[in-house]
């Protein structure tokens, strides 16, 4: 089972230590995997715009709200607040993220392309960050949002958005993982009172690379340990005591993902020391389409 452990944040307001991620969830995948995720006990799902399928996750949402949870129950963060009401179909997020610390020109949908580079995201050098998170910020009065937060921010990035409006994000969702342990924005964040939430904890990469699930270190731990490695990932996470977010679209993974285990010191070690002089980021836009 479970440990069902909720975290503080910094806005007074709880978040549910494990979570469902939705990214590259496929049609007719998420829909599923978000109900099985809810009937297994998740109560954190993040959900995004840019990852399309919302529609689903809210087709998902009416399947189990109110039958098996009540709204006030999940803890959902999504990062395009307009649609999130025709979308997923709730009133209101429990947290709203700046996906990424770029923004990109408005007014020509999600990705809009560069004329004179065809294939490269065309960058908005007008807005700074510091305008964007005051626009967030100015949505706390409509009721609409719990807590606001950032995504992929470094320690430069969040220095100076506090440092401009005196106002610390409740969440900075980031990679981390035993390839990318990121000690220094983890300890920056901790030290800020500003919540961890681990994306990639499964070290998912696009790569080709060895999975983290495959290599030999977590295998010998879960297997001393009666486990899957990707619960010892998952507990990996959750002893340097942030949230963490493993994607599955496949029910017994969902369910197997959310039966937590816990970590020695010696094996979080263990598994801290694969990273070690061997740093591997696998979420890098340059290597999206458009770039
Ligand atoms: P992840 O959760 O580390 O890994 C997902 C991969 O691991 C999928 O291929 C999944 O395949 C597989 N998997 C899941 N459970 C497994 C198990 N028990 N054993 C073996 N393989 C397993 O990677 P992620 O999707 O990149 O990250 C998690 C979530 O973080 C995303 O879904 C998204 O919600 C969020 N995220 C946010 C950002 C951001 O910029 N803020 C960026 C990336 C991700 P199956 O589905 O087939 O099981």
């Amino acid at each position: 089972m479970s440990f069902r452990k909720t975290l503080q944040l910094n806005n007074g307001k709880t978040i549910p230590q494990i979570g469902l991620g939705t990214w590259l969830s496929g049609p007719h995948e998420v829909e599923n995997a978000v109900v099985w995720a809810v009937e297994a006990g998740y109560r954190h799902l993040d959900c995004a715009y840019v990852y399309g399928n919302q529609d689903e996750v809210g087709a998902a949402l009416k399947r189990v709200v109110p039958s098996v949870v009540q709204r006030e129950e999940l803890f959902i963060h999504f990062e395009t607040l307009e649609r999130r009401a025709s979308s997923l179909g709730t009133p209101y997020l429990d947290l709203y993220l700046i996906h990424w610390p770029i923004p990109f020109v408005p007014g020509r949908g999600l990705l809009p392309e560069r004329a004179d580079k065809p294939g490269h995201v065309e960058i908005d050098t007008e807005t700074s960050l510091v305008d964007t998170w005051k626009a967030m910020l100015a949505l706390r009065s409509t009721g609409k949002v719990r807590a606001l937060g950032v995504s992929n921010f470094t320690v430069q990035h969040l220095e100076a958005i506090i440092k401009a409006t005196g106002e610390r994000p409740a969440v900075n969702q980031i990679e981390a993982h035993p390839l990318l342990p990121q000690d220094g924005l983890v300890e920056y964040c901790k030290r800020e009172g500003i919540h961890l939430t681990a994306y990639s904890p499964l070290g998912n990469n696009l790569h080709g690379k060895t999975k983290l699930v495959d290599y030999p270190e977590v295998k010998e731990v879960a297997d001393r340990l009666g486990a899957t490695t990707a619960q010892v990932l998952v507990a990996w996470g959750v002893y340097r005591g942030y949230s963490v977010i493993p994607k599955s679209v496949q029910r017994d993974r969902i369910v197997s993902n959310f039966e937590q285990i816990a970590l020695s010191k010696e094996d979080y070690e263990k598994i801290s020391d694969i990273g070690k002089n061997n740093h591997v980021r696998f979420g890098t836009p340059m290597s999206f389409a458009p770039k």
